[in-house]
């Protein structure tokens, strides 16, 4: 093999001819100098029709390849510019690299395949670029996929739903298919415009295709699905329900803290040091400090619970039935949705009964909101909708929005959940 194929193929070149490799002392570099293949050349950098040549454009240009070994390595070559029918004076396009990128195609591929893998310092570290670098391969990457997948077809359940990134006052809508558990779409803002356009994107066929939507009660998601996709069946979110639940829980425990707090202030203060044998006991502080942590026992499942989390429990019951009531109420609805159909629409009524009953203001209040919401929750138990599959997308885009910080734009963000959680995982360079 002669020793330009031998860099053609080191390099993962096609429809390229090698010129000439050197070593650039300066950069520390292989520089492998090309040129696109006579068929490749003078093609429009936006669209690939062939036409005719512009100008020089600004002339030789660097582009990063993969390592070879623990070298980089640069290919060189002209960048002229075509004017295209289409587009007007554009950069020609080339056989090794994506449009206006610094680095080729394999290098973007693996850099994305690596982003979706390991941790953020290894991608940084491995291929000695900045993490806004890769945020910026990783958006190229993703309008690569949308460009040849739809990633739109095909489905009939869906579920929306809005998530926070940059700390709570910036949103993402997300689309999830519950009958796969993949992300779909993702779009920036919370509000109608931007469901408007998910809408848009599915075109007026699909939009007939889908027969039902999970959400939370946001009024604006359920005022887009009215007007774009009547005849879905709206169904509530478990996952949300059971929120709204651990939210009044977390408010009765409060009370019961802040109502300890008020009895400790009538307590005698204690001087600084370590605490007397002979001191008196102090009720009202010892609650409010036990309360002030109780909160993960409160939350999280019961299957989940630590041992110390038992006994806080365990605690609770014994020293105030009124919060301990409320997580019974908690864990009642979880319960519903456990059961799911004619077993959980029983457990419901009974559970609104109790209620409504239970003189708690929160979970009185509750009980109204799920009396309002019955038809949605109802839906949700007859069609009986996987909220493990959304919860946990729910919670790996999460994840993925604390990675992304640093990342220049949400749109980086976006391709990286896309990547992550979408029906087209990134492909290694050379082994698709
Ligand atoms: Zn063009």
């Amino acid at each position: 093999m002669r020793e330009r194929s031998v860099w053609e193929r080191a390099c993962g070149l096609t429809r390229t001819v090698v010129e000439g490799v050197d070593f650039d002392e300066a950069a520390g570099a292989v520089i492998v100098s090309v040129r696109p293949a006579a068929k490749a050349m003078n093609r429009c950098g936006r669209c690939g029709r062939k036409s005719p040549r512009f100008d020089q454009g600004d002339g030789r240009r660097r582009w990063r390849a993969l390592d070879l070994g623990s070298t980089k390595v640069f290919v060189e070559a002209s960048a002229p510019r075509v004017r295209c029918r289409a587009h007007g004076p554009t950069v020609a396009q080339v056989p090794w690299a994506r449009h206006g990128a610094g680095h080729t195609r394999d290098f973007d591929d693996q850099a994305a395949w690596l982003a979706v893998h390991v941790s953020k310092t290894a991608v940084v570290e491995l291929l000695r670029i900045a993490w806004r670098t890769v945020g910026s391969i990783i958006t190229r990457v993703s309008a690569d996929i949308d460009a040849n997948v739809d990633r739109l077809d095909g489905l009939t359940r869906i579920g929306i739903d809005e998530i926070s990134y940059k700390r709570g006052y910036r949103y993402l809508t997300v689309v999830v298919d519950h009958d796969t558990g993949r992300l779909v779409w993702a779009g920036v803002g919370r509000d109608e415009a931007t469901l408007e356009r998910f809408f848009d994107e599915l075109g007026a066929e699909r939009c007939a295709a889908i027969t039902h939507v999970t959400a939370d009660a946001a009024d604006w998601i359920a005022h887009v699905v009215a007007r774009r996709a009547p005849q879905a069946v709206k169904c509530a979110d478990p996952f949300h329900v059971v929120m709204w639940a651990t939210d009044a829980l977390d408010e009765v425990r409060r009370q019961a803290w802040n109502d300890a707090r008020a009895v400790a202030r009538t307590e005698p203060k204690r001087r600084p040091g370590r605490p007397r044998a002979d001191a008196a006991p102090r009720p009202g502080h010892e609650r409010a400090r036990a309360l002030k942590h109780a909160r993960y026992a409160l939350w999280k499942n019961p299957e989940n619970l630590t041992e110390r989390q038992q006994v806080k429990l365990a605690w609770i019951a014994r020293t105030d039935p009124r919060l301990h009531r409320a997580y019974l109420l908690k864990e009642g609805l979880r319960t519903v949705f456990a059961l799911k159909g004619d077993a959980g629409k029983q457990a419901l009524d009974q559970w609104i009964s109790w209620a409504r009953r239970c003189r708690i203001p929160a979970f009185v209040k509750l009980q109204r909101s799920i009396v309002r919401h019955r038809a949605a929750i109802d839906a949700t138990l007859d069609h009986g909708l996987s909220n493990a599959l959304i919860e946990s997308t729910n919670t790996k885009i999460r994840l993925l929005t604390r990675i992304a910080f640093g990342f220049h734009n949400p749109e980086a963000l976006i391709a990286l959940a896309m990547l992550a959680l979408g029906h087209q995982p990134p492909a290694l360079p050379g082994r698709q």
